[in-house]
């Protein structure tokens, strides 16, 4: 099973000059959903992991996925006025564009073990957003896993830059 094959590119969406990596190719296809899911697992299958955090929305599809399997709970991270409870809110650059995410301020009780998800790394300023927010909820960020990498947008360093292992399944050039 090749995931990087299932993963369809369309160039100039949203916006001219982006190529979109679009992993909607990868979830309809049983046998590549399933083969990313067990993949993005493996590093943490026996680190009894608490919770699996993904970001809205592409995140979610397969941070729910791994929670299931890893026996985690699920914590949701959105976008600004969403979440109907206590949030703490954190502002960041896209790679078209800015934004603002959330999360329940009691997502995370204690030092809770927590994997970070997403379903693509570009610039990496989502996932330098989710970190500062988990942080403040106190929980022990385990790892970080991301379907897609853009290695040449330097998202995936930043991660690692700031003590948090890494992994993506499939990487691209370009933006
Ligand atoms: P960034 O904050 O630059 O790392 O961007 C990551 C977020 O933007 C992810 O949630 C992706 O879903 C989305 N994204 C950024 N660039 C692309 C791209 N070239 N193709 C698909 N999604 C992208």
């Amino acid at each position: 099973m090749n995931l990087k094959d299932t993963i369809r590119t369309i160039p100039d969406f949203p916006v001219k000059g982006i190529m979109f990596r679009d992993i909607t190719t990868l979830m309809t296809n049983r046998h590549a959903y399933h083969a990313s899911i067990v993949q993005l697992c493996q590093p943490y299958e026996d680190l009894k992991i608490d919770n699996v955090a993904g970001i809205e929305a592409r995140g979610f599809t397969f941070a729910g996925a791994m929670a299931d399997r890893l026996g985690a709970g699920f914590v949701p991270i959105r976008k600004a006025g969403k979440l109907p409870g206590d949030v703490y809110s954190q502002s960041y650059d896209l790679e078209y564009g800015s934004d603002i995410l959330e999360i329940h301020a009691d997502a995370i009780r204690g030092q809770e073990k927590v994997v970070l998800v997403d379903d693509l790394i570009a610039t990496g300023g989502t996932a330098v957003a989710a970190v500062k927010l988990l942080r403040k909820t106190g929980a022990k960020i385990v790892g970080a896993a991301f379907v897609v990498n853009l290695p040449e947008l330097g998202g995936l360093k930043k991660i690692a830059a700031m003590g948090i292992p890494v992994t993506a399944l499939v990487s691209f050039d370009g933006h």
